[in-house]
């Protein structure tokens, strides 16, 4: 039993006012049924039915209950879809449109899915302790408190505006992150198990005194921020994971304090995004490379540009590509780093020039003891894709692409 104030419970006689259902003893009237409350176990009863009563208190023999509650229970007794407009603080009633609300336990993650159409769900708090999602066209009768599994999510609470339905989401100690996803039949949401507080870090390549490639009137640095941005706020906002920025500015960042931001946080991926620069003025497509030895000379040409940073760093150093080659072979993410190259490339290449996943030996990725990657993501020196680079939808595209592979590659991850 949940003791709540009384202020957010309704006494069942004031309730049956609002729903015209006559007062019984104990219960309602709608008709020739009967809805029955049983306090003493946590219960009510509609005929032979039985139901949950989760949010209740008794005041001077007067039974309370918490309004979502008690619009449930004035669905089953008159089988109306009754709701609790928690911004006016008042019950109204309209035709349900989830038709089905089904939780799922996986051991990998709890899948919520709702049936029904023209959802439009959109996340309005994400923290700690709670996940709420509002969405709108969804009007959900039958519960208001759903217990999750307890461990990758304790309780759903349904409550509903004028306009849709809230659902706040508890989460348990292996909550991870999630993903709504919008299927045939309405929507799912995928609550995947713990990252452990994990952070995808977006380092965005160059930036202040070192502006990356130029060409075509673009700046690398400057794209690169405009879509790590992108792809930070799909990150948070569609799939609930946490997003942590080498740089959110136009300012210098050394390569060793890209990697010392990894090193500070508990880093799941670590995806350094840059763009292309080459002679010939053909060549375009995105590209993604995770950190081994270059194979070929394109490789190596690439892995020399991104490197040429080095020259804009105080220390100086001279360190050659010998030493980072054996400096990664002791890198024990080198296959981690290649599935999420792999998993990112799927996506960022799908219906366009392809030129593959790569290999190389960037500096940015040398320390980082994680899976972590570097994309390309089109040339400058290429006159359509630089025009392309510089759109804000063609940004988000990509951005979106990018993000997608990330959770596909961490959904992987938890599997296993
Ligand atoms: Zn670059």
């Amino acid at each position: 039993m949940v003791v709540l104030a009384l202020t957010t419970l309704i006494s069942i006689q004031d309730a049956a006012s609002d729903f015209g259902f006559r007062i019984v003893k104990g219960g309602w009237k709608y008709g020739k049924k009967v809805l029955v409350f049983h306090p003493p176990d946590s219960s009510y009863t509609v005929g032979s039915k039985k139901f949950r009563l989760y949010r209740f208190a008794i005041r001077e023999k007067k039974l309370y209950i918490h309004p979502d509650e008690a619009a449930s229970a004035a669905y089953w007794l008159s089988g109306k879809g009754w709701f609790y407009d928690r911004d006016r603080g008042r019950f109204f009633s309209r035709k349900p449109t989830v038709k089905r609300l089904v939780l799922k336990e996986f051991p990998d993650s709890v899948v919520l899915s709702l049936e029904g159409r023209g959802f439009q769900p959109s996340l309005i708090r994400n923290d700690t302790s709670l996940v709420s999602l509002h969405i709108r066209g969804a009007f959900y009768p039958k519960y208001s408190y759903i217990r999750g599994d307890g461990n990758i999510l304790r309780t759903v609470e349904i409550s509903h505006t004028s306009e849709g339905m809230v659902l706040d989401l508890r989460r348990g100690k292996g909550f991870g992150f999630f993903h709504v996803q919008e299927t045939r039949n309405g929507l799912r949401i995928v609550l995947f198990r713990g990252l452990l507080g994990g952070v995808v870090v977006l380092d965005p390549g160059h930036g202040g005194k070192d502006p990356g490639a130029v060409a075509n009137g673009l700046r690398e640095k400057d794209i690169t921020l405009s879509v790590a941005r992108k792809v930070r706020h799909i990150l948070e906002k569609e799939y609930g994971l946490r997003v942590v920025m080498t740089r959110d500015d136009d300012r210098f960042i050394s390569l060793a304090r890209r990697s010392e931001i990894a090193k500070e946080n508990r880093t799941l991926v670590f995806v350094s995004i840059h763009c292309n620069y080459s002679r010939n003025r053909k060549a375009r497509g995105p590209e993604t490379y995770f950190l081994s030895t270059a194979r070929t000379s394109h490789e190596r040409a690439v892995e020399l540009l991104e490197n040429s940073v080095i020259k804009y760093e105080m220390e100086g150093r001279k360190d050659d590509i010998e030493y980072i080659v054996s400096d990664m072979l002791q890198n024990a993410f080198m296959k981690e780093s290649q599935k999420l190259a792999l998993s990112v490339h799927r996506h960022l290449a799908r219906g366009r020039s392809d030129r593959g996943v790569r290999q190389a030996g960037f500096y940015v990725l040398r320390k980082i003891y994680a899976p972590s990657i570097l994309v390309e993501l089109g040339y400058l020196s290429n006159k359509k894709e630089a025009r392309l680079l510089s759109s804000k939808t063609y940004q988000w595209e990509l951005a979106r692409r990018i993000a997608r592979g990330i959770s596909e590659y961490l959904q992987e991850y938890v599997r296993r």
